[in-house]
């Protein structure tokens, strides 16, 4: 993974293995069934997602690893091999990319417009930088959008203002021709172009800045993230993270999987269809369990809320994770407490009423504020 573009196929593979065990289909310990899809359970907890790691991404960020091996240790046995082995001339960048080489070069090549974008070229002989694709900076952004002719695209910086004046009489545009004038007087024979990461503030690579890159970009914060630092036990915080995205199996998402069920809730025998808010938030058994908590907290008072995102987020609004915050601790065993009871009584014909479930919330919020 390390050294190879592993086939998309092998990644399915991987992540059928990783996505039943995740919902218990391999251990036959969970209904099998995927609660939540699988591009979002590989997001970080902070953009919402469950912090599985995205294999494809991954392993891209290990292989640009390499690259940028090539002009952060150019005169290593290894850079210096490999530019002897793929780049049949001198002055040429490593990313002048060439159909000859190996499995190992030609899955580089398929990251070098990825890796350009994501490095800037502090410029000296500019033998490094290349023309059309890097980005050189100095007012002068990359020309990605200029759509160089083909045979031109590799040329590297040096290699442009080598051919000086015959690279002005080209039919570019009149920007590219500034852009040509301007690193005339920028470059510099003596010294060698300097390659800086983008995405690290010290401007060196790590495969975690990488990914991180890689895997948020074009997604929004997820207000929900302090669910992870609660003092819980994990189990119980992926309870909490589908509730608060409505994906429990409830009686509505079991119909919307066409799942036949005979619709009612089994905490106040209603014939309605059950929901997860009214489960958590408006069945009169939970109202009454909201209501002892709250004789008992005052600071805890959800008789009106009707929607579990909003009762969650309020919980965990201002909460100060590092100090055990008993608020958003109860909240949330209460909600599991709902949950288990709503479960012992379908599956298990076991009830219990709403001072003995009360009780039990309390030994449980006092268990895991010692020991989590
Ligand atoms: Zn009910």
């Amino acid at each position: 993974m390390t050294v190879f573009k592993l086939p998309t196929w092998v990644v399915k593979a991987i992540d059928k293995l990783r996505r039943n065990f995740l919902w218990g289909r391999s251990t036959g310990t969970g209904t099998g069934i995927p609660l939540l899809a699988w591009d979002r359970v590989c997001l970080p907890k902070q953009l919402g997602g469950m912090g599985v790691l995205n294999l494809k991404l991954l392993n891209t960020s290990l292989l640009l690893k390499w690259l940028w091996r090539l002009f952060d240790q150019p005169n290593s046995q290894w850079a210096i091999l490999t530019k002897s082995l793929f780049t049949s001339r001198t002055n040429v960048s490593p990313l002048s990319w060439t159909a000859r080489g190996s499995f190992f070069w030609r899955d580089l090549m398929t990251f070098r417009h990825l890796f350009s974008i994501s490095t800037t070229f502090n410029l000296g002989d500019g033998k490094d930088a290349l023309f059309w694709f890097s980005d050189w900076g100095s007012g002068y952004l990359r020309f990605f959008d200029s759509k160089p002719p083909p045979y031109k695209s590799n040329l590297t910086v040096f290699q442009v203002l080598q051919q000086l004046p015959s690279s002005l009489q080209a039919p570019w545009n009149v920007d590219v021709h500034n852009a040509i004038l301007y690193l005339s007087t920028r470059t510099a024979s003596n010294t060698w172009d300097i390659c800086s990461w983008k995405w690290n503030s010290s401007g060196c690579f790590t495969v975690k800045s990488a990914y991180n890159t890689l895997v948020s970009t074009g997604k929004t914060k997820f207000l929900g993230t302090s669910i992870w630092k609660v003092k819980i036990p994990p189990s119980i915080q992926i309870f909490t993270f589908l509730v608060f995205h409505n994906r429990l199996l409830t009686q509505d998402a079991l119909v919307k999987r066409n799942i036949f069920v005979q619709p009612g809730c089994s905490l106040c025998s209603s014939t309605s269809l059950e929901t997860a808010n009214h489960i958590f938030c408006s069945c009169p058994y939970t109202l009454d369990l909201w209501s002892r908590v709250h004789s008992l907290y005052p600071s805890i008072l959800y008789q009106n809320h009707t929607d579990c995102k909003q009762l969650i987020t309020e919980a965990l609004h201002n909460v100060n994770i590092n100090k055990k915050d008993p608020k958003a601790v109860l909240t949330i065993t209460v909600l599991w407490a709902l949950w288990l009871e709503r479960n012992n009584r379908i599956f298990r014909g076991a009830a219990r009423n709403t001072v003995a479930l009360l009780h039990w919330v309390n030994s449980q919020q006092e268990m895991f504020l010692k020991h989590c």
